[in-house]
């Protein structure tokens, strides 16, 4: 059912609950005039660095306001947009938008964007992020690119060539979402990552006593540490998660215990109010570049 997300405002609406064909199909038809629309926003929440907890950035999240079902969650449709072939559009959209509000930042603090494995096995990708970096004028290292572990698992031999062509513009990677599905070790071999977003599976929960995910999070941290990646613990939601990810050696952690996902304003707001502490002498990086 639709799940309180805090603020009052996030209901979302979960179409796998009315498993009905006739209902999916209106839900396609609504998602086809989204963009016509201005159905579409993002909202925007806080990374923050594990040792001086500067906000070093932020993930754009998609969000769809729908008119009468209320906000729907991107995991319910996002995977719908990919099925009928709208995810060019929205995830060009969340580009553009993304990078417009992240000029509006600090010089120092950073914009993730999910994409989709659609989107990056599309020659037309390397464009639109030039073009959104342009439009914008945001230097491109201020550009984080989230993907899965779903770019590899398709066709493409087209991959290597697509993180060839991204990485030439000066953008940067993260492998999100990392622990689940088949996590292939090739996988950091292969690509360009320069962090590793430990999947929030791993993250909660792993401060109960006996749990096993403490020990798959340190094995994690300490594999990227090595490959000189950073990582990002997501989803830290207690104090007893956030003093266990600390201890585990996480150099970023993303997670309601810093803030839930919010409006354009709020984001600004928060760097403006925190934008102090997040000077570059001040920020402990475990990253040895
Ligand atoms: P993700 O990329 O792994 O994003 C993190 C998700 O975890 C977000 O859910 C965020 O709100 C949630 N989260 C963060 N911290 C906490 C926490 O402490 N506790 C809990 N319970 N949840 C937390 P959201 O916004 O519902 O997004 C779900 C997924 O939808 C994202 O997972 C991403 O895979 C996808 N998505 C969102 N926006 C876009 C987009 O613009 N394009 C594409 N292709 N996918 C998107
Ligand atoms: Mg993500
Ligand atoms: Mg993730
Ligand atoms: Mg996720």
């Amino acid at each position: 059912a639709a799940k309180a997300d805090g603020k009052g405002v996030h209901r979302f609406y979960e179409p796998e609950m009315h498993a009905s064909a006739k209902d999916k199909r209106l839900l396609e038809m609504d998602l086809r005039k989204v963009m016509s629309e201005n159905g579409l926003s993002l909202v925007y929440q806080p990374v923050v660095d594990a040792v001086t907890e500067a906000i070093v950035g932020f993930e754009a999240l998609a969000r769809w306001n729908h008119p009468t079902r209320g906000l729907v969650s991107p995991a319910s449709f996002i995977p719908v947009a990919e099925e009928i072939g709208l995810i060019p559009q929205i995830g060009e959209w969340v580009l553009r938008t993304a990078c417009l509000e992240a000029a509006k930042w600090p010089d120092n603090v950073r914009v993730a964007v999910n994409i989709s494995p659609i989107q990056f096995a599309s020659p037309a990708l390397p464009g639109i992020v030039l073009s959104a970096l342009a439009a914008a004028q945001l230097p491109p290292h201020r550009l984080e690119l989230e993907i899965t572990e779903g770019v590899f698992l398709g066709e493409g031999e087209d991959t290597d060539a697509m993180f060839a062509r991204l990485k030439a513009i000066g953008v940067r990677f993260a492998l999100d979402d990392f622990g689940t599905g088949y996590s292939s070790l090739g996988y950091l071999k292969k690509a360009p990552f320069d962090k590793i977003k430990v999947d929030q599976s791993f993250v909660r929960g792993a401060a109960v006593p006996g749990s096993r995910n403490a020990a798959i999070v340190r094995a994690i941290v300490t594999l990227a540490e090595s490959l000189g990646m950073e990582t990002t613990a997501e989803g830290a939601e207690t104090p007893e998660e956030l003093a266990l990810i600390r201890s585990l050696g996480c150099s970023h952690i993303q997670g309601y215990i810093f803030g839930k996902p919010m409006s354009s304003d709020e984001a600004r707001a928060r760097v403006a109010q925190h934008g102090k502490f997040a000077m570059p002498g001040l920020l402990v990086s475990r990253d040895p570049r």
